[in-house]
């Protein structure tokens, strides 16, 4: 394997010269986002990383060939399989009322109030599997996943912008301190297509919407945060919707949904101006806070559009298919192999060797196994709740003291997870006026998209939608951009 080349050393006026680049080059091209407590008007560039951070190729093409087989085991529990999912459901709802509970009832009253059939059998996926490299026995670097993310995965928009940026500034000859040659060789800078890939994935729901036809007629219905900081990732994707294929988009909050729009029948209208709504797109509604400002408006919201005949992304099932403890039992061989019967080894194999040791805190003789484990060896671990969006893991030391002032009967509500240990590189991050050049980690992330339907599993386009990389100051456990820890990266391959 090659080496990876060290970073660009510039100093003084010229790191000066390309941090003011960065700074001008993200304003005009919308990398952006609104800092806490934002007007309207007024955004900020979205923390970034200076450099693109090195990735080694075989392990970015690793993650990205294994994607589309991902997209299919995670439909597979949607639609044939289903009944598989909804057990383990039905018993994380009892640990997990509020909130898997109510996606589950919500499930529930829209089949039951469709005589028994889910209003919409086809469903949109916009997945993203996350990874970190961790070094394998032979001391080569491998992709290890992290989580697989079935709702409202975000940076697609992002992803694009930031990776064009750094291809801008390395073949404008910015990174070099001498000359003006790139600085990386043009080929080791991929730009990410995940703008483009999470479009296409909305523009193909909207196009079976309406009998394989590509009509403008129809919206994709946004249903988004009160608030939300990251909305410029989502707008680049309304854009592109708008600008590339003629499809027009609305947003509203969970909040707003039952004033603004009504169901015809079965069909989903915006009611002011009357615009039938192909695709029903969650960037909210993945954690209890998007519920909790009035619970009873916002769970009619969500069965309101469960109940129409809009394709959503995610349905309900889809969801839950990405819930932490459903990543726990995929990690058994036997399990995934009967829901991708038709998959090659080689191709298995691929996908297994992404995994790492996830173990139930159940009463199982595995659950026995992990509870020792957690209690005896916690620095190897990290525990994770049923929780999405960041900020709910446990790590290493924590997991003892935390565990015992939990009710034993609650255990099997949390897996526990080996930790992935990734390399380091001083890379720096910008954020603000502020250049931080200190260790960081990183972690790749994967889009794929899959329309499908739920009823028979028929998957009807399944698509790799390029890359995401985030990166963090190695010291901080969790990574997320918008709250504060992370910063959107591009790569480097070597
Ligand atoms: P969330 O649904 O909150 O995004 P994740 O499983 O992605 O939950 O965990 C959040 C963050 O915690 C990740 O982005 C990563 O930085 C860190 N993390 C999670 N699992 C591991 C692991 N097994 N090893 C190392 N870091 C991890
Ligand atoms: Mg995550």
């Amino acid at each position: 394997m090659s080496e990876a080349k060290d970073f660009p050393q510039l100093t003084g006026p010229e790191l000066d010269g390309l941090i003011e680049s960065l700074h001008h080059w993200s304003l005009s091209h919308g990398l952006v986002m609104y800092p806490p407590g934002f007007k309207s008007y007024a955004a900020d560039i979205a923390p970034v990383t200076l450099y693109p951070t090195p990735f080694p190729r075989k392990a970015f093409e690793k993650a990205l060939s294994v994607q589309q087989n991902f997209n299919r085991l995670y439909v597979s529990l949607a639609s044939q399989f289903k009944s598989w999912l909804i057990e383990i459901i039905e018993e994380l709802s009892k640990y997990d009322k509020d909130f898997t509970g109510m996606l589950y009832e919500t499930y529930k009253k829209a089949v039951e109030g469709n005589n028994g059939k889910i209003p919409q059998p086809l469903s949109l996926g916009l997945f993203r599997s996350d990874y970190m490299l961790h070094k394998g026995a032979d001391n080569s670097l491998d992709i290890k996943q992290i989580e697989f993310n079935t709702v409202s995965v975000s940076f697609g928009g992002l992803s694009n912008k930031v990776s064009l940026l750094h291809q801008f500034l390395n073949s404008s000859g910015q990174y070099d301190s001498e000359y003006s040659y790139p600085y990386y060789e043009e080929d080791d800078i991929p730009v990410s297509q995940s703008l483009e890939g999470l479009s296409l994935g909305l523009k193909d729901a909207n196009y079976y919407y309406n009998d394989e036809q590509d009509s403008t007629k129809t919206v994709i219905l946004f249903i988004v945060q009160n608030g939300e900081r990251n909305c410029f990732d989502q707008r680049h994707v309304e854009y592109e919707l708008f600008t590339k294929y003629g499809i027009k988009s609305y947003r509203l909050s969970l909040e707003e949904v039952s004033l603004k729009t009504s169901i015809n029948g079965g069909k989903l209208y915006i009611k002011k101006t009357m615009d039938e709504v192909s695709v029903v797109y969650f960037r909210s509604g993945y954690s209890p806070q998007d519920y909790e400002s009035d619970p009873e408006q916002t769970w009619k919201a969500r069965l309101h559009l469960e109940s129409s005949q809009a394709i959503k992304c995610p349905s309900i099932l889809t969801q839950l298919s990405g819930t932490k403890k459903i990543q726990q039992v995929l990690t058994q061989r036997e399990v995934v192999e009967k829901f991708l019967s038709d998959v090659p080894k080689e191709k298995m194999d691929e996908l297994f060797s992404t995994f790492v040791d996830i173990y139930p805190l159940d009463d199982s003789e595995l659950g026995d196994v992990a509870k020792r484990l957690a209690l005896e060896q916690p620095e190897r671990y990290v525990l994770k709740p049923q929780r999405e969006g960041g900020g709910n893991n446990i790590y290493k030391e924590n997991i003892p003291g935390f565990l015992e002032k939990l009710d034993k009967a609650d255990w099997a509500a949390y897996i526990l997870m080996e930790l992935i240990e990734p390399p380091t590189y001083r890379n720096s991050i910008v954020r603000q006026n502020e250049v931080i050049r200190k260790d960081i980690i990183s972690e790749l992330g994967i889009f794929g998209t899959v329309l499908f339907d739920e009823d028979t599993g028929e998957i009807k386009e399944n698509r790799n939608a390029d890359w995401l990389l985030r990166s963090k100051l190695s010291s901080s456990n969790e990574g997320g951009v918008a709250a504060g820890f992370g910063c959107v990266d591009s790569i480097y391959l070597y």
